[in-house]
């Protein structure tokens, strides 16, 4: 135990929990970094990670990302999150989400999941029928307008903000903007910016995923490991984390990176390494809210559309306010977007202390 707490990416977790199940053979995590905003909410990754380390390392960092994006969004919520390690391809998933699921009923309401990479909204409706603390969850939604459709608008208006910043306009025609990942989120975004006259050139590990963009949409696409190279305006991670790390940054011929996969700086020190190459990035935890201001409503109340899609449409004020204040203060943009979120918890941490609170 005294690796997880000394690990780097620790950061002070409230909860760090190992569970397993040995009917359904499940291995997990379930991480439950900050509550003083309210109960911790993120989703939950099925992955086949390659060792137990691996999947500590992923939990703890996206379990802190959890806290920096709902404080960023004015969420009343805290950060967590949880992985099963798994393939999601494997027959017994089923089980393993409900294994998973009924670890979350036991954590009473302190820790809501819900989607991610490997679970879908229709795998959060399996979910909910062991746990009361599932969101994102199909049945919430229209059929054809779920949880990670406003994921894919928050990056659009990412997007928007960044070329604002890099061209002084958000005209967004004739932009050109390399897309990594094309799965539940990037084929979507994809989407948005072809309709918007946006130039896209697309790369993804699946080949069919690719294949549906070049035939629904005429897309250009490279081979995965030639994406980040792509001479554009934009660069936009959409698939796993730490793409933008020491190999991949000298090799960038963008001026700005804004998409949607989560922990996109593999090292702290990769924010400032940009700054210093005049690239505009777009906090990852910030442009990709959006998922989480539509898919956390039932959490509060019913799904609210159109509340929603306002709040959403914030993220492009957002991220021009951090890429300003990068600019001002000579500071990389991801240390600007934490503090402006550590500012927010601080003061709620405040406030209910002088109301007793705590
Ligand atoms: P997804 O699994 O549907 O899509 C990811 C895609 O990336 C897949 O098509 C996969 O084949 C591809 N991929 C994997 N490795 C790749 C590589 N090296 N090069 C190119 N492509 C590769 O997942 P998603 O829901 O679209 O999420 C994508 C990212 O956005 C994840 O990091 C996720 O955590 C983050 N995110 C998703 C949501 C959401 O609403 N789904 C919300 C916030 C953040």
């Amino acid at each position: 135990m005294n690796s997880v707490f000394a690990h780097p990416s620790f950061d002070d977790h409230e909860q760090v929990l190992f569970v397993s199940d040995s009917s359904s053979g499940l291995r997990g995590i379930i991480a439950i970094h900050n509550t003083v905003l309210g109960p911790a909410a993120g989703g939950c990754r099925m992955y086949p990670y390659a060792s137990m380390d691996e999947a500590i390392k992923d939990v703890l960092r996206l379990s802190r990302g959890m806290t920096m994006k709902n404080a960023m969004a004015n969420l009343p919520l805290g950060g967590g999150k949880c992985v099963i390690i798994g393939d999601s391809s494997d027959a017994n998933k089923e089980l393993l989400l409900r294994s998973m699921a009924r670890h979350g009923q036991r954590l009473a309401g302190s820790y809501w999941t819900a989607i991610d990479v490997g679970v879908s909204a229709h795998d959060a409706d399996i979910m909910a029928e062991e746990c009361d603390y599932i969101f994102a969850r199909a049945s919430d939604f229209a059929e054809d307008f779920q949880p990670s459709e406003f994921t894919s608008l928050g990056g659009f208006q990412g997007i928007r903000a960044v070329a604002k910043h890099i061209r002084g306009s958000d005209d967004l025609n004739d932009l050109r903007v390399a897309i990594q990942g094309v799965g539940q989120t990037g084929a979507r975004l994809a989407a948005l910016l072809i309709a918007r006259g946006v130039k896209v050139v697309v790369a993804d590990v699946n080949e069919q995923a690719v294949l549906n963009l070049r035939r629904e949409h005429g897309v250009s696409s490279v081979e995965p490991s030639e994406i980040h190279k792509q001479d554009v305006d934009i660069f936009c991670p959409c698939a796993l984390g730490g793409t933008i790390n020491a190999k991949t940054i000298p090799e960038l011929k963008c001026k700005g990176i804004a998409g949607l996969a989560n922990n996109q700086l593999e090292q702290p020190e990769n924010g400032r390494q940009l700054l210093e190459l005049g690239i505009a990035y777009a906090p990852d935890f910030v442009v990709n809210a959006g998922g989480m201001m539509g898919a956390s409503m039932p959490i509060f109340s019913g799904p609210d559309k159109e509340k929603s899609l306002k709040h959403v449409a914030g993220i492009y004020d957002s991220v021009t306010d951090i890429l300003d204040q990068s600019q001002t203060e000579s500071l990389p943009t991801e240390l600007i977007a934490e503090r402006i979120a550590m500012e927010r918890i601080n003061a709620a941490s405040c406030n209910a202390s002088r109301h007793g609170t705590v």
